[in-house]
């Protein structure tokens, strides 16, 4: 293990730990510069980033290097260094498909990306391939109609619609059908784009008068690959424009496969039209792996990683993490890291406390709405029915942009439930409050301590 792996299976405790804002604002451009006998050098890109770490984070970042080298690391230091110089981090938990609300313009993406995303147009991760995805019961339909898309783009599957919960390798299925079809055809013009940034760009566009260039951009392309589709708002005639662009593509016979975290009809702003387009094709769900599923993927895995790790071990993985694959192969990335690192063998008793932190945050994401929002309510000292009520009151008004926000940010809610769950709101005004403390976030250190009291709050639950 080098000090790039040291360093990214730091960052994974702590991925899973903050919210994404924090996570990304803090230690996205970190890397471990020097270790010098019990000292390791944190290179960080500023000193603005360097006072923080060093407030807020230098116990638990020392905490989680002592626990990953059993002890040998004594102290912490913070340097401002450019991170270009050294290899690139690819976080342990990295996804490719997060949705990207500050992008701003329709370029592609070409700074800080992971390596392995090829920063041309297609956005494709070449990682996410069908050799590396595990067929079970659970996601067979879906993976059948994945391929019998590559072997006829815009044939029988058209639309493909994927739907099912987080982690459950929906994402990755888009890519593979994209891949897989660049892989067959250089040639062909593949867009991945998640719905996020579809809405984006479309606004973008519009404000700056570049509509032309924007359908140029989408109703151009042999294949279209939607991730998140739930995300669409009824605002700014976006579904209109995306409609339009269905029509198009779909009338030339081009591929559009799109994700979501529930069936069309379940999507609550998603206008009739578009709801009976995604039905008419081909709708395939992907549900949580078995248990022979999940051992196989741990098993795949370990492969890929050139890692032998016994199989009544991985048996107690796949028995102690059951829903989610994302959480699976974060645990395995974990146990993995911390055993090289420490160069011991994984045992039953080794692996106990690194998933026993997996399912401490699994239970962690089981607050409810209301809970959150009594949690704020109790915090600000505010009664229920005036924080759900009309008034715009900043004393109100700002508290319930918290609570949109922690909504979004920690319960993964869709903008138009968050909006009905506040008392009725327009979804707007939830995808504004979530911009907005996003935001202040970023210089705010009264609102990052009041979200971190309210968070503790909230799982102590
Ligand atoms: P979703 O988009 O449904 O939230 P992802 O496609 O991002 O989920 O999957 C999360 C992680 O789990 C990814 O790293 C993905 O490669 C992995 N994964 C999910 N399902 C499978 C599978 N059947 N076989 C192998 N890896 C999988
Ligand atoms: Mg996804």
């Amino acid at each position: 293990m080098n000090t790039n792996e040291l360093w990214q299976a730091v960052l994974g405790g702590f991925e899973l730990s903050l919210s994404k804002a924090n996570f990304t604002t803090w230690f996205k451009q970190t890397f471990i510069s020097e270790i010098r006998e019990n000292t390791v050098i944190i290179g960080v890109p500023n000193l603005f980033t360097k006072a923080w770490l060093e407030k807020k984070h230098t116990k638990e970042i020392l905490q989680a290097l002592q626990d990953l080298t059993s002890g040998s690391v004594k102290q912490l230091n913070y340097r401002v260094e450019a991170k270009s110089q050294n290899p690139q981090i690819v976080t342990l938990f990295e996804q490719v498909a997060q949705p990207q609300t500050q992008t701003n313009t329709y370029q592609p993406r070409t700074e800080h990306e992971p390596h392995e995303i090829r920063t041309g147009e297609f956005s494709l991760n070449g990682k996410y391939c069908f050799t590396t995805f595990i067929v079970g019961k659970q996601n067979e339909l879906a993976h059948a109609a994945a391929q019998a898309v590559c072997a006829q783009p815009g044939g029988v599957y058209n639309p493909l619609f994927i739907y099912g919960g987080v982690g459950l390798g929906k994402t990755h299925l888009l890519q593979a059908v994209g891949n897989e079809i660049i892989r067959k055809n250089q040639e062909t013009r593949i867009l991945y784009v998640t719905c996020e940034r579809f809405t984006n760009d479309f606004i973008t566009a519009l404000r700056a008068n570049r509509m032309v260039e924007f359908k140029n951009r989408y109703r151009t392309v042999d294949v279209l690959l939607v991730d998140d589709i739930q995300f669409i708002t009824g605002k700014e005639g976006i579904q209109e424009e995306f409609f339009h662009t269905f029509n198009q593509l779909y009338q030339n016979n081009k591929q559009i496969v799109i994700s979501s975290d529930r069936p069309p009809k379940a999507i609550p702003s998603l206008e009739d039209r578009l709801i009976s387009r995604f039905e008419s094709g081909m709708m395939a769900d992907v549900g949580s792996p078995d248990f022979e599923t999940r051992v196989a993927i741990l098993e795949t895995k370990c492969r890929e990683k050139a890692y032998a790790i016994e199989r009544d071990i991985l048996h107690h993985i796949a028995t102690s993490i059951q829903t989610n694959v994302r959480e699976l192969e974060g645990a395995l990335n974990k146990i993995i890291a911390f055993h090289q690192f420490n160069n011991v063998r994984p045992t039953a008793e080794s692996v106990k406390p690194i998933l026993f932190s997996f399912q401490a945050t699994n239970t962690k994401k089981n607050v409810t709405p209301k809970q959150l929002i009594i949690t704020v309510a109790g915090y600000f000292d505010l009664q229920l029915n005036d924080l759900l009520g009309q008034s715009r009151q900043k004393r109100l008004a700002f508290p319930r942009q918290i609570i949109m926000y922690l909504m979004r940010e920690e319960m993964k809610a869709s903008y138009p439930s968050i909006g009905t769950e506040l008392g009725g709101r327009d979804h707007t005004t939830a995808m504004h409050a979530y911009e907005k403390i996003s935001n202040c976030l970023e210089t705010d250190e009264k609102l990052q301590h009041d979200l971190e009291l309210i968070k503790q709050k909230l799982y102590a639950i």
